[in-house]
């Protein structure tokens, strides 16, 4: 079943063409396709159904509902935490159009056809198309792009390039102007994203990994390979929502130990913990300086916060608007721990920036 260029081919068609794995243009992870192994045991009517604020719409018995693609940008999944990994938009180009952004679907397998998304990019469906499609006009089917050279079947067909729905959460943070800006200048994105991945290929896609893993990869080899547990949800992470919610609670309580340390000036006290805990630093370093801390009763400055607990990467920190006073040093030594331990949401966090940051660069270098 294939869709060339606003043409429905039928569903026993022989010459649909066999399509490559999507992989997000942002991340360069796969797009999982859910399939009934490790993260579910059903694909029908969709496990996004399972999920707390989606389970009305299971009595309604809709096979799928169209819902504002924020809902999706924002959920962590609960229920299965990597469903995220199969929830993407696609930038899409047929024959006769420039390349154009669509709405969010959470692919799954059902025997070969699934690429298909809501044209509308305000929107993502829930559920499933259907168990035998029909075809409308709201949804669009796409092959997937090559970042190098295009096979030449795909001529005459809408194809196209696969972002996770969570990773374009995280352009709007990279881009002035935001996901607005990108979409205004699509062309030119995909240029800049495309020469990135082709001086990074052997990171674009899990078919470069070398070998393949059941259930995952471990943890360790995929912190050789990227650094840290790609699995993890990298636009929302509840630990640091928790972390926030924790320092409210607790507030900076006013010390009443006396000691010398204490009357150590800042400039010689910032110069000691630069030294405990450099801006590489390690979890062993957040140790020692949180020990410190608790010791001297020191409040170090903004700069040293701002140079290791990154407000490009933990954007929650921006969204704080505190009239009481809460315990900045700590939350923050929590957070950096979250940045660089490699197991959390936030280290993938800090690595899609770090490729969106690069693809940003590469556009702003290239001739219009
Ligand atoms: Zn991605």
């Amino acid at each position: 079943m294939a869709r060339k260029a606003n043409v429905v081919l039928s569903e026993d068609d022989d010459d649909a063409p066999i399509d490559s794995d999507p992989v997000c243009l942002l991340c360069g992870f796969d797009i999982k396709i859910m399939q009934s192994i490790a993260v579910t045991n059903t694909t029908f009517p969709g496990v996004a159904f399972e999920e707390k604020q989606w389970k009305i719409y299971i009595r309604t018995r809709r096979k799928y509902v169209l819902v504002p693609s924020r809902e999706v940008e924002n959920t962590y999944f609960y229920k299965y935490p990597r469903l995220w990994t199969a929830a993407c938009r696609a930038i899409i180009k047929g024959p006769n159009t420039k390349h154009y952004l669509t709405g969010i679907n959470i692919l799954r397998f059902d025997g070969g056809c699934c690429r298909y998304v809501p044209r509308d990019p305000h929107l993502a469906c829930i559920g499933t198309k259907s168990e035998d499609p029909e075809f409308d006009n709201s949804f669009v089917h796409y092959y997937t792009a090559e970042i190098g050279r295009q096979r030449k079947w795909l001529i005459g067909y809408q194809c196209g390039y696969s972002v996770h729905a969570h990773c374009w959460v995280l352009l709007d943070r990279v881009f002035d102007g935001g996901t607005e800006f990108v979409e205004a200048h699509l062309e030119r994105f995909i240029r800049a994203a495309r020469k990135y991945w082709r001086d990074h290929k052997s990171l674009y896609g899990s078919s470069n990994w070398g070998r393949q893993f059941c259930g995952g990869p471990p943890l360790t080899f995929m912190k050789c390979f990227y650094g840290c547990d790609i699995y993890q949800n990298p636009a929302v992470d509840p630990k640091v929502r928790r972390l926030i919610e924790q320092a409210r609670k607790t507030k900076a309580k006013p010390s009443h130990l006396c000691s010398q340390f204490m009357r150590v000036s800042l400039d010689v006290a910032t110069l000691i913990a630069e030294q405990l805990c450099p801006v590489n630093y390690t979890v062993a370093d957040i140790k020692n300086i949180r020990n410190m801390l608790a010791a001297f009763q020191w409040v170090l400055p903004e700069c040293f916060w701002s140079a290791r607990c990154r407000r490009d990467v933990i954007f929650e920190l921006g969204d704080i608007k505190e009239i009481d006073p809460i315990n900045w040093g700590a939350l923050q030594l929590d957070l950096m721990t979250l940045l660089i331990d490699g197991k959390s949401g936030l280290s993938n966090r800090a690595r899609i920036i770090g490729v969106i940051t690069s693809i940003k660069s590469i556009y702003f270098s290239m001739r219009k």
